[in-house]
């Protein structure tokens, strides 16, 4: 049975028919609208029994978890989890959920778009029209996604999903993991430098986190070579950012499609300046559609949680049952 008593902290603003939800079937509460958000946490720490936090608001670690004795689970609004220990909270027996599935249709077209505006140049012609330029000369011929070969770096849900979309263009398609996948005929590769050297499109969707930090970097850029193109939307942590730069100003490679950052929101000015990048805000799976799906996994899971029922989208580190 759902107790209205049962305190949950909202560690930073979510959309609004998530906390409506949760004042409705919890006592939540909001650190970010305290005049000291850490004395606030200190005080209500002890009561606390649910979070729900998005990958922007709170680094959920060894630290954090002191302070909350009595923490039961930890819903997360996204896929990725980077932003929580989940080792730590296991070790704790601190269930986590996230938002699996939901989005992965989303993330794929976004990538499909991202990786044709990269190739076509689709936002540099937009600019290009608007200047007046285009009465004065035709805007320069483009590179192609024809005949292109496509590595794909992590061939999860949102993996499959963009090879799912890629197989109708015609262009091959390769991937790199940690396993072999039995349900697909794509080629495998162990070796992400061996990959990247074959292909001359390289999309990455891996988690982020400590396993995956730096993957991406010189040598693999490298590989990718002059006519070679990086697609990255997983996590900024996935390739090293100032190996991407140079790689980028000495045209190790021909350009690169980003919807994520190291530093986010901060982009390098060098990314910035550049014309053979196109930059997107992390939009991945910023529609309304699929941001109020996600929303809803949420809140689905802190209310099966505290009905006694489990969670719904349990993460790998905190399976269950247990
Ligand atoms: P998923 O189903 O868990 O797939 C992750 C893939 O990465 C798996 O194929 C896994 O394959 C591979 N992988 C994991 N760790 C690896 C490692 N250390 N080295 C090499 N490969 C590794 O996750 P998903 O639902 O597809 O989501 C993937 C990621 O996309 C999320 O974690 C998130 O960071 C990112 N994302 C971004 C946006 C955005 O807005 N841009 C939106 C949603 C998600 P193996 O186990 O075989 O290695």
């Amino acid at each position: 049975m759902l107790d209205k008593n049962t305190n949950v902290l909202i560690t930073g603003p979510m959309l609004p028919h998530v906390m409506d939800q949760l004042d409705h079937a919890f006592t939540a509460h909001r650190p970010w609208e305290a005049a000291d958000r850490d004395a606030f946490i200190r005080d209500i720490g002890p009561s606390i029994r649910g979070i729900a936090t998005g990958g922007g608001h709170t680094q959920i670690d060894g630290a954090f978890l002191d302070r909350l004795p009595n923490l039961e689970i930890v819903a997360n609004f996204g896929v990725g989890y980077d932003n929580i220990d989940a080792a730590e909270a296991a070790r704790r027996g601190v269930m986590v959920t996230h938002t699996p599935d939901v989005l992965s249709d989303e993330v794929a077209d976004l990538t499909i778009g991202l990786l044709l505006a990269t190739l076509r140049q689709i936002p540099q012609a937009d600019r290009y029209l608007r200047a007046g330029k285009w009465t004065e000369r035709p805007f320069a011929l483009s590179p192609t996604l024809r005949n292109r070969k496509i590595g794909i770096m992590g061939l999860g849900r949102i993996g499959k999903a963009i090879a799912n979309r890629l197989v109708p263009f015609g262009v091959e398609i390769s991937y790199f993991g940690r396993t072999r996948k039995a349900d697909v005929d794509f080629r495998f590769y162990s070796d992400l430098v061996a990959m990247a050297a074959a292909v001359d499109v390289l999309v990455v969707v891996t988690p982020g986190g400590v396993e995956t930090t730096h993957l991406v970097n010189a040598e693999v850029l490298a590989a990718l070579g002059p006519e070679g193109v990086l697609i990255n939307v997983a996590r900024g942590s996935v390739v090293d950012e100032q190996s991407l730069i140079r790689a980028l100003a000495d045209k190790t490679i021909l350009g690169a499609g980003l919807d994520v950052y190291e530093h986010e929101p901060e982009v390098p000015a060098e990314l910035i300046a550049m014309e053979h990048v196109v930059l997107l805000p992390h939009i991945g799976s910023a529609s309304a559609e699929t941001r109020r799906a996600m929303g809803q996994l949420v809140v689905d899971n802190l209310i099966t949680w505290f009905s006694g029922k489990g969670p719904l989208t349990p993460v790998r580190e905190t399976p269950w049952p247990r």
